[in-house]
Order: structure tokens, then C-alpha cells, then sequence
């Protein structure tokens, strides 16, 4: 039951409404102070506390492996993967610009592609691109080349392996309190955690307990959970799974790698190894936004880490899954539909994007 003060808190008329308090939402609210310094913003949260993907994720600074590359260049043409790969840049350097001196556990790491046994084909097909992909990645304002072939495999039964130039590692809780702190900073910034829209609808947004908020422009920042809010089938849920050891005595990897087309990645954190993903493994059954562990990928990352770390007893400290928003074509959406603005479907490179394709919501407000 409201009070009247609460009520009438709720029903004031705030200039702009951000629903999703993650990253994208935090960076829209702060893209939106910066053009509007007088305007007022309301940012609805439903956790009360971390959220949904953008707390749990690896803490890649990344923007694609060589495979990654050559097949979105399949999937969406020069153009699209062009912009993509350059926002993710950008998006690598605001964070790093902004927020790497304010503890977030940022540094710039040396990254790998491996491949596996089993992709010869693949390898091969890299190398013979590698070429046309710098290239292309240098049209995407990378200043030198990114991909090297590795002299040497880690293991003697991979065809090869590929070096990537410009990736970074980070803490993504410690970047999410940086990135709050400066939102609230903002004068004309309130933040409702705790309370989970039930709609979004021709401009209103309604709540469970018969609230309706309306704003000058409601914009939707709800990732994974856009279907759940609008309807939109366009953005699917993909729970992604990621495992970390306990620290472990000469840890042999440093630095970020990647394997079979990104569905697999591994990084340190100290001396602990994070490994995420195998989300491959039962595509249909991580269509989904429950938070729990599916057995067959826990087991294919439990089989992933002994191969890595072959003979050695390895303890794990700790296991959690997040939930991805996807898209088919990888691309987030920004678009006008419905009377709100939605920017969702940020896929599985999304920490950088957060923090650059946000402000093209400029070009969108009234
Ligand atoms: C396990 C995992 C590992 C990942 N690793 C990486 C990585 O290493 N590098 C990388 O670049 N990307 C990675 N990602 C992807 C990246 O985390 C996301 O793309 C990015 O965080 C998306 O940010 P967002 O703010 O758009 O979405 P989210 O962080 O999901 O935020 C959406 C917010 O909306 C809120 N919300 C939803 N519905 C409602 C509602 N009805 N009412 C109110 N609030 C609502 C949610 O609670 C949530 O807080 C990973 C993701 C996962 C899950």
C-alpha cells in the first residue's frame, strides 16, 4: 500500500523514463543529462541490487576474434560488421578514457584465438584472410594490425593460434558502481530500484500495483527481458554459464582468449581461471531468462577446464549464469516503436557497446 508522498512521487512527470538500470540503461541516462542538463530522469530498476547481465559478465573488453570477424562479415556484409566492430572500439576507449583510472580493474591484456583440433579448415581459413582483415579492421580505426598469428600453439594438437591486438580485461561490478556513481552525481537523476515493469505500451509504463508512470519519452534499456516487457520477439533471452577456480600456483594463461567462433572464452582474474560459455551445447534450453545452471553445460565447461589445465587438481570457487539479450543478426536494436524508444538485443559483446552506441540516441529524441 502507497503512502500519499509515495504516491505522488510516483505520479510526478518526470522529462525522460529509462527502464533497465544495466549498463545500456546507466549510459543512456548519462547521454541524456549531457544534452539535456536541465532535463529530468527517472531510472527503473527491478533488482534491487546488481542486474541482470551487466554485473555477471566475464569482464571482456573485447570486439571480436578473427573467426568472430570473418563470420558476422558473412552474416551482416562489410557495412553492419564495419559499424559493430567499430563501436565496440569506441566503446573499449570511452571505458578505458573515462573510467580506467577509477579502480575498475581495467588493463589492456594480450588476446588469443585458439583453434582446436578439430578446426584445420577454419585456421587455415583465417590465415588466408588475415590479410583483408586487418585491413578491414583498420578501416574500423584500428591503428595497427590486430590479428598475428601466434609463433608457436599452446598445445601441440591445435593447428595454430591467432594474437589479437587491443583487447582489455575488467572488473564489470567495480565498472558498473564507477558508471553509477556518476549517473546519480547528476542533478534531476532518481533511480526506483526493485520494482519490475509489467508493460510497456503506446508510451505508458505499468507496474503490478496499478501504477502507470509517463514521461516526455519512455526509453526501454531491458536487454534480455525486452519480450517480457513489449512483446518484442525480435531480442531472445541466451543464459551464458561461467565457471572460476579457486587461485591456482603457476597459472599458464594471462590475458584474454577466445575459442571456436566465441562460444567458448577463458581469461585470468589473479590467479584464477574464468571460463565462460558452451551455451552451444543445448542452444534451445538456454533460450531462457531463469537463472540456473544447465548440467550438460556445467559438465562440457568441467571437461573444457581439464583439457586447459591437463593433470592438475583444479577447485572450482564458484559457478553463476547471466542472461544474454540476442538478436539473429547479432545487432543491437535502436529504433522508435510504439511511442517509446528501445535500445536492446545487445548480445554477447555488449559491455563496450553500452558505453558508445548509446549516444546515438540523440539523433532519436524529440
Ligand atoms: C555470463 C555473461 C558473460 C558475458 N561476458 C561478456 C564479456 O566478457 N564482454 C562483453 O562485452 N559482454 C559480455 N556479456 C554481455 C554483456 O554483459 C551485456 O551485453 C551487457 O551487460 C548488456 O547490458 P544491458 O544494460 O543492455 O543489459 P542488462 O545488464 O541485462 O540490463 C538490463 C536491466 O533491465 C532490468 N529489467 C529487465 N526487465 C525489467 C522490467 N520489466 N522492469 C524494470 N527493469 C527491468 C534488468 O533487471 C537489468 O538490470 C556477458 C553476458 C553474460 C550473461
Amino acid at each position: 500500500m502507497l503512502s500519499y508522498w509515495e504516491q505522488e512521487y510516483w505520479q510526478r512527470r518526470f522529462d525522460f523514463i529509462v527502464v533497465g538500470g544495466g549498463f545500456t540503461g546507466l549510459n543512456l541516462a548519462l547521454c541524456l543529462k549531457d544534452h539535456r542538463p536541465k532535463a529530468t530522469v527517472l531510472i527503473v530498476e527491478k533488482t534491487p541490487h546488481f542486474v541482470a547481465a551487466s554485473t555477471k559478465n566475464a569482464g571482456f573488453a573485447c570486439f571480436g576474434s578473427p573467426s568472430e570477424v570473418l563470420h558476422d562479415l558473412q552474416l551482416m556484409g562489410e557495412e553492419g560488421c564495419a559499424e559493430l566492430v567499430r563501436l565496440r572500439r569506441e566503446g573499449i576507449a570511452e571505458i578505458a578514457r573515462t573510467y580506467g583510472h577509477r579502480g575498475i580493474g581495467y588493463r589492456a591484456v594480450p588476446a588469443h584465438e585458439w583453434f582446436l583440433a578439430h578446426q584445420p579448415e577454419l585456421y587455415a581459413q583465417v590465415i588466408d584472410n588475415l590479410h583483408s582483415l586487418n585491413r578491414f579492421m583498420s578501416g574500423c580505426g584500428f591503428a595497427e594490425p590486430v590479428y598475428v598469428p601466434d609463433v608457436k600453439p599452446a598445445y601441440a594438437n591445435m593447428p595454430g593460434s591467432v594474437g589479437i591486438v587491443g583487447e582489455g580485461q575488467l572488473n564489470p561490478v567495480l565498472l558498473y558502481h564507477a558508471l553509477f556513481d556518476s549517473v546519480m552525481r547528476q542533478p534531476g537523476v532518481r533511480m526506483i530500484s526493485g520494482h519490475s515493469a509489467t508493460y510497456l505500451r503506446q508510451g505508458e509504463l505499468g507496474f503490478d500495483n496499478g501504477m502507470v508512470l509517463r514521461a516526455g519519452l519512455v526509453l526501454n534499456a531491458t536487454n534480455a527481458f525486452d519480450s517480457q516487457l513489449t512483446g518484442n520477439q525480435e531480442v531472445k533471452p541466451a543464459r551464458a554459464q561461467v565457471l572460476i577456480t579457486e587461485p591456482l600456483a603457476n597459472l599458464p594463461f594471462d590475458g584474454n582468449y577466445h575459442m571456436d567462433e566465441g562460444y567458448y572464452y577463458f581469461r585470468n582474474v589473479g590467479k584464477r581461471l574464468l571460463l565462460g560459455g558452451a551455451r552451444n551445447m543445448d542452444l534451445a534450453g538456454e533460450t531462457t531468462c531463469e537463472m540456473a545452471l544447465n548440467p550438460v553445460v556445467h559438465e562440457r565447461l568441467d571437461q573444457v577446464l581439464q583439457g586447459l589445465l591437463p593433470g592438475r587438481e583444479v577447485a572450482i570457487g564458484q559457478r553463476w549464469t547471466g542472461i544474454m539479450g540476442m538478436r539473429a543478426d547479432k545487432r543491437p536494436s535502436l529504433e522508435h516503436r510504439d511511442g517509446s524508444l528501445h535500445l536492446t538485443g545487445m548480445s554477447g559483446m555488449g559491455v563496450a557497446l553500452a558505453f558508445s552506441l548509446t549516444k546515438q540516441v540523440l539523433s532519436y529524441l524529440p
